[in-house]
Parts: C-alpha cells; structure tokens; sequence
C-alpha cells in the first residue's frame, strides 16, 4: 500500500486538467455542505454557511475541484470537533478577474502554532496519537494546496490550539452571465466525454479511502465516501451515484448486505453498478459477491492499474 502510494504520488498534480463551468457559487457551496450534514449532525456539531458582501449569481471554475477541497476541509473540520458549530464563509473579490474566497471555521482542537507549516506537506499530521485517534493519511491538505494552487488561489489556516481552526482557500473565478449557469450537479450525462462519474466509496477504513481516492484524483471522478454499510445505504438512497465501489468486511452490515439493501430500496441505485473491493478472490468469494447483486471486483491491496481500468468501465466513463 505504501508502494502504491509513493508511485501514485509521483503522478503528481502536473496530471491534473481543470475543466471549467459556469455554477452559482451560493448554491453549491450549500448544497456542497448538505453532502455532510448528516455527519456533522451525528456528532451534534451544527453547519452554517454565511456570505460576506456581494456574490455573483454565476462564477466559472473548476466547480468539481473546488467541491473536493472544500469537502476536505469540512471532513477535517467535523473530525477534528467535538463541539460548537462549523461555519463556511464566502467572499468575493472582483478585482484580478474574480476571486471566490470560502473558509471554513471550527471550534474544535485546533493547531499548535509551530506545527501549521507542515500541515500542507504530504502524510503530515500534528502528531501520533492524533493519527490514532482520528485516523486519516495526512494527504488531504497536500492535496488540497496543490489544486487550490492549479486553479490560481491560495490556501491558509489560522488557528489556536484548544480553541479552533480556520482554513480558507481562494480560487481564479470570474463572474459570468447567470444563464451560462448549470445547477450544482446538473453534470454532463455520464457518458459525455468529460463528464465526472459519480462515484460512492465505502470502506471502513479511512487510509483505505484516501489511497483510494488519492489514485482516482487525476481522472476527475466525483468521490463520496461512506465509512460502513448502514451508511453506503443511506448515501445511495438520497443521491445517484454512477458507481459504487464496496467493501465487503465490515464491522455491522457488510458490502454484501449493504449491496442487497441497496439493489432492493434504492430507486436511484437500484441498478448502479457495485464492484467489491476485496482481499478474497477465491472463486467461492466471488460467487457470494455475484449473488449479493454486485457487478465486478477489485483485489486489495488494490493496484492503481485495476482500480482504473475497471472504474472506468464500470462508471460509463470510458469503454476499456
Ligand atoms: P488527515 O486528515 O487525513 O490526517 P489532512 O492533510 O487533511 O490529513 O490533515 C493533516 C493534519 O492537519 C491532520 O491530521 C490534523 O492533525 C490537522 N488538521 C487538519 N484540519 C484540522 C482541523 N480542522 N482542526 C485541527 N487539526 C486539523
């Protein structure tokens, strides 16, 4: 796994296209926070969004790209609070043709002050026992600097320990026409070259995810990620997905359940594709998967080559 790490993380950001499109900044930030409602709320931690000063009613950016480091950042911001509320502020500045602003504010352990220049670093954590308790591969920032910096922006925090963080990013924006304007989520039909795929990842393992997510990064994929079954099944009944990839162990309702409780309940993925991701290849373990309403599987430890290939094919993204 830390082979495939390293090597992926040699793709690095130079691999990565932007594709731009003309959104409502207000609407998808807050439907952006919706996506993590339900997290937050499980922890008693409310979300609030506020604008300061003026919007535009259509900016042009890579919205699928902002929407991953701004997911990062609430993920951060909710794992790492225990109480008090989260709050995501927008700001835009016209000058230098467009800047969207959005920060996002927690009140929760916060940052040692010689510990906030590492953060952006790759695999950096503020310490171990952190690392144990909220698991989690020390990526998430890297990552989010090197795309806040392909779209023209910058990224910071401030924060004191104990008290709480702020995390704020900027990106290149500019302002366009409202009717140049597609709704938030209103992509491309999937199978339209250059369409992101929706994508539901479950695993109970979080480094799991991120590697995961980390070697999917450059093909543009939407990525929600749910930690057990019982919640793969809730995501797959409130949103359509193109593909959903499933672990099968897992503490509660396992992938295969979960895969039955899916193809029975969810009317909008009722016939998503499901691929396994699996240490079990035996013929036997792949039978169970097939009758369980899954569609394919991946082996773990996953190698980038399969996870691609098979995500392409399975998504619509691509005929391999
Ligand atoms: P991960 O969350 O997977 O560890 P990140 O790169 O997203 O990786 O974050 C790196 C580290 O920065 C975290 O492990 C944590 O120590 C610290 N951190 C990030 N966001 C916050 C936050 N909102 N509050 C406190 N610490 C944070």
């Amino acid at each position: 796994m830390v082979n495939d790490i390293l090597d992926f993380s040699k793709l690095d950001a130079g691999r990565i296209e932007l594709d731009s499109h003309a959104f409502d900044p207000l609407a998808f930030v807050t439907e952006t926070i919706e996506l993590v409602a339900g997290t937050a709320k499980q922890k008693g931690l409310a979300l609030t969004c506020e604008v300061e000063g003026e919007l535009p009613m259509a900016v042009l950016a890579d919205n699928a790209r902002v929407r991953q480091v701004l997911l990062n950042l609430l993920g951060n911001a909710i794992k790492f609070s225990e109480v008090g509320q989260i709050n995501v502020k927008l700001t835009y500045r016209p000058e230098a043709g467009g800047v969207l602003g959005v920060a996002v504010s927690d009140r929760g352990i916060g940052i040692p002050c010689d510990r906030v220049d590492r953060l952006f670093r790759r695999f950096s954590q503020v310490d171990g026992s952190n690392t144990r308790k909220y698991g989690g591969s020390g990526l998430g920032l890297a990552i989010s600097k090197a795309l806040v910096e392909l779209m023209g922006g910058e990224i910071g925090v401030e924060s004191r320990e104990g008290e709480g963080s702020t995390f704020g990013f900027t990106v290149a924006a500019p302002s366009v026409k409202p009717s140049q304007s597609e709704p938030f989520g209103a992509q491309l039909p999937k199978d339209t070259p250059g369409a992101a795929a929706r994508i539901l990842l479950v695993d109970d393992v979080a480094m799991m995810r991120e590697l995961v997510r980390l070697m999917l990064l450059p093909s543009g994929y939407e990525i929600t990620e749910a930690s057990n079954g019982a919640e793969a099944v809730g995501v797959a009944l409130s949103a359509p997905f193109d593909l959903i990839l499933m672990d099968l162990q897992m503490p509660g309702m396992d992938g295969q359940a979960a895969t039955r409780a899916i193809r029975a309940a969810s009317d909008l993925n009722g016939k998503t594709p499901i691929v396994a991701l699996s240490a079990n290849v035996l013929p036997i373990h792949i039978a169970d998967c097939l009758e369980a309403g899954m569609n394919d599987h991946i082996r773990k430890p996953i190698s980038p080559d399969e996870l691609l290939t098979k995500v392409a094919r399975w998504s619509g993204a691509n005929e391999v």
